[in-house]
């Protein structure tokens, strides 16, 4: 059984389950949240499968930069650079992560308030 089979990111990777794609490189795809939290609510993957942050080496310190650098430009696309957004991501079980493929939420739109 491959990552393929198991990993629903992984899926949406392959183009093996849907997904509405904002952006789509080698190496990073972006996607619409299927539950979004807020008017703006979009998930950076790598395409490489990495569990969480947890995973992440100190070789993937350019891939978290690219993630981060595509989420700032999507931020601008979808007009909250302006008003402000959050990204975050969830590591582990304490973390409320519950997608375990690498993934930083994009969230805005609306007053997020202050965290925690
Ligand atoms: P986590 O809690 O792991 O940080 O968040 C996982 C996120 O993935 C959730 O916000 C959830 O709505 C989203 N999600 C889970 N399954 C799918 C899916 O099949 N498609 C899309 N587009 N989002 C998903
Ligand atoms: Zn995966």
């Amino acid at each position: 059984m491959s990552l393929t089979d198991t990993c629903i990111f992984c899926k949406i990777v392959e183009g093996d389950a849907p997904a509405d794609f904002v952006y789509q490189d080698e190496h990073v795809v972006a996607f619409a949240d299927i539950h979004p939290q807020a008017p703006v609510h979009l998930l950076i993957i790598p395409v490489r499968h990495i569990p969480s942050m947890a995973e992440v080496k100190d070789d993937d310190t350019e891939l978290l930069g690219h993630m981060l650098q595509v989420a700032r430009k999507l931020a601008e696309e979808h007009g909250i650079s302006e008003t402000g957004y959050r990204i975050i991501t969830n590591c582990g079980a304490e973390g409320g992560q519950v997608v375990f493929h690498l993934h930083f939420h994009l969230v805005g739109g609306k007053s997020l308030g202050r965290f925690a």
